[in-house]
């Protein structure tokens, strides 16, 4: 008799002792022989030197311990692209204030300079420790200043990655709007429709700044947690996107949607008009 296992069998076997191994250990133990193609061993070895890159970045990681954090950050992100670990992006966030928005193209610089393959910018939204800072949010004029300094770079720097995930680039992405079917693109705010956060306490919130609980999901099993998720307002209002003020006709409100957590913060509802659109 032979067999064939394939390659999740064999990378089970090898990183836990689990069934995958127990039915290794059975077959070689009953003299039964094992077939590998040449495909599965490609792949096993694609995993393992992964693995061991991986290794040797933690390993590397582990000894940063006496550098300060932004030294901290920026050597694991120069490790992290030196590991060249396939489908782990180094990847930089920069949340930002109105003054810093001449200072975009220097810290792109600085991300391409490290090896970073993506910059990802965002404004100081009015949620924890910020609700009581106004100063430091960004007006409807400096949104699209900031907006518009993006899509620049983004031309500028064809090869890193220059993005920012503010529901509002909308109004300014234009050709790119449609899918390659022609299809309307949705990249707004997904909070409660199609993301949510769970704090360590288990209590899940649409998004992190959004910050309404909407159930814990701690004592729940799957199967109970995606009934009340589905049977949430919030979750429901998302989805259908029932908005209020000038987001409820707005024709872009299925790829924007605007921020929540800012017309929560700001307008006391979070299906009310987004503060920071300039419509
Ligand atoms: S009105 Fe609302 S939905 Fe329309 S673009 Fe502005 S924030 Fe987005
Ligand atoms: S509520 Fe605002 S911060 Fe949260 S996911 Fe939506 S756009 Fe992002």
């Amino acid at each position: 008799m032979k067999v064939v296992l394939d390659t999740n069998i064999w990378l089970s076997a090898i990183f836990w002792k689990g069934e995958a191994y127990k039915l290794i250990n059975f077959i070689l133990n009953k003299k039964i022989e094992i077939i590998i193609t040449n495909n599965i061993l490609s792949e096993i070895i694609e995993v393992l030197n992964k693995e061991v890159k991986f290794q040797k970045f933690i390993e590397r990681y582990s000894k940063l311990t006496d550098l300060k954090e932004f030294e901290k950050a920026v050597t694991s992100l120069r490790l992290i692209a030196e590991s060249k670990i396939q489908k782990i992006i180094p990847s930089m966030r920069s949340t930002i204030q109105a003054s810093q928005i001449k200072d975009m193209e220097k810290m792109v610089k600085f991300a391409k300079k490290i090896g970073c393959k993506r910059v990802s910018f965002s404004s100081i939204h009015p949620a924890g420790k910020a609700i009581e800072r106004k100063d430091l949010w960004m007006n409807k004029e400096q949104k699209l200043e900031f907006l518009k300094e993006v899509y620049r770079l983004k031309k500028i720097f064809p090869d890193i990655n220059v993005t920012t995930n503010d529901p509002l680039k909308c109004l300014l992405r234009r050709e790119n709007d449609l899918g390659k079917g022609g299809e309307l693109v949705f990249d707004g705010c997904g909070a409660g429709a199609i993301t949510f956060n769970v704090n360590s306490d288990g209590v899940m919130t649409p998004c992190a700044l959004l910050n309404i609980p909407m159930m814990n999901v701690f004592p729940l099993t799957i199967k109970e947690i995606t009934k009340k998720y589905q049977e949430n307002q919030i979750v429901r209002d998302m989805l259908e996107m029932n908005l209020k003020g000038k987001c409820k006709d707005c024709l872009k409100k299925y790829q924007c949607g605007g921020c929540r957590a800012r017309a929560l913060i700001q307008k006391g509802d979070y299906l009310e008009e987004d503060p920071h659109c300039w419509l």
